[in-house]
């Protein structure tokens, strides 16, 4: 699977996309984020504001002087991650702008018996939307159309835009190109993960906006080497599976054996997401039940 890490940020500075659309990156780089959040400024006069960022006054100056004298109607957000949510609200302070997109923060599903959800800081429990959208939605505003295209699976309420006209996706953490999308449960979900995948192959769009990195050209190409790249990851846990009971962390060993150990942890949340789903569809089991420390096995 080839990544795109070619990227410069340019902190500070709106930078043109395709005539209309802004890319303004924030300055939270990191292991998760790669150069930063990346904020879109859409239309002209009259803006809307795509997932500001993270709680970051200097990232709020930002947008406003990138706004300039434009009207900046609706602030949109696609999922309740702490590096794309919380400026929602600072945003609307200094504007007034209704925030609109996905609802209130939420896991895939509930935690299980003793376990402790490792994600629980990365999710903005206090987002709350003046208007949540629904899948197929279409919201209209400063001139434009976005169609609401709802894609479960790194967070249970995370929504992609279709921006109609443009031949155009703001994919957000569902479809980036730096980097695979983090899917671990409790709050993310392999299954939903992977329908929401090929919902984006059913439809016409093939330039992609991520949260995080530079633009994806010919997508359709691109999301199916995604899924390509879970289908085979999901064989090779099924192979360690055939060779007898194993433990999530004996499954990193082999299959992450050249990432960073300081990486193991995440990528053992990602074989558990896998795990969970190979339970789900009877294709694996889990003793005494699933969980990060049980031990997992073939079904026979
Ligand atoms: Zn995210």
């Amino acid at each position: 699977m080839r990544h795109d890490r070619d990227f410069t940020p340019r902190y500070g500075q709106a930078i043109e996309i395709v005539p209309g659309v802004r890319r303004l990156t924030a300055n939270n780089p990191g292991p998760f984020t790669f150069f930063g959040t990346n904020c879109y400024l859409l239309g002209t006069d009259r803006l809307v504001v795509v997932d500001p960022g993270p709680a970051d006054e200097l990232q709020v100056d930002a947008i406003l002087k990138a706004a300039d004298r434009a009207t900046i109607e609706a602030i949109l957000v696609s999922h309740t991650h702490v590096d794309h949510a919380p400026g929602a609200r600072l945003l609307k302070q200094r504007t007034g702008a209704q925030i609109v997109g996905c609802g209130v923060h939420r896991a895939a599903r509930d935690l299980l018996e003793n376990e402790v959800n490792p994600l629980d800081a990365s999710g903005d429990k206090e987002y709350a939307p003046d208007q949540q959208l629904e899948d197929g939605e279409v919201f209209r505003t400063a001139g434009l159309a976005l169609e609401t295209v709802s894609t479960p699976g790194h967070t249970a309420n995370h929504l992609c835009f279709a921006l109609d006209g443009a031949d155009l996706l703001l994919s957000a953490d569902h479809v980036m190109g730096w980097s695979t999308s983090i899917v671990a449960p409790p709050d993310g979900n392999m299954r939903d993960y992977m329908t929401s995948l090929d919902k984006l192959l059913a439809r016409p769009e093939q330039l992609y906006c991520p949260g995080h990195g530079g633009i994806i050209r010919e997508a359709s190409q691109y999301v199916q080497d995604l899924k390509q790249h879970r289908l085979a990851r999901e064989q090779s846990i099924l192979s360690q599976l055939a060779n007898g009971d194993k433990s999530i962390p004996e499954i990193v060993t082999v299959l992450y054996a050249d990432v960073n150990p300081a990486l193991h942890p995440a990528a053992g949340l990602s074989v558990f997401a896998h795990l969970e789903d190979l339970v789900g569809r009877g294709e694996a089991t889990a003793s005494p039940g699933l969980g990060l420390n049980s031990r997992y096995g073939r079904r026979a």
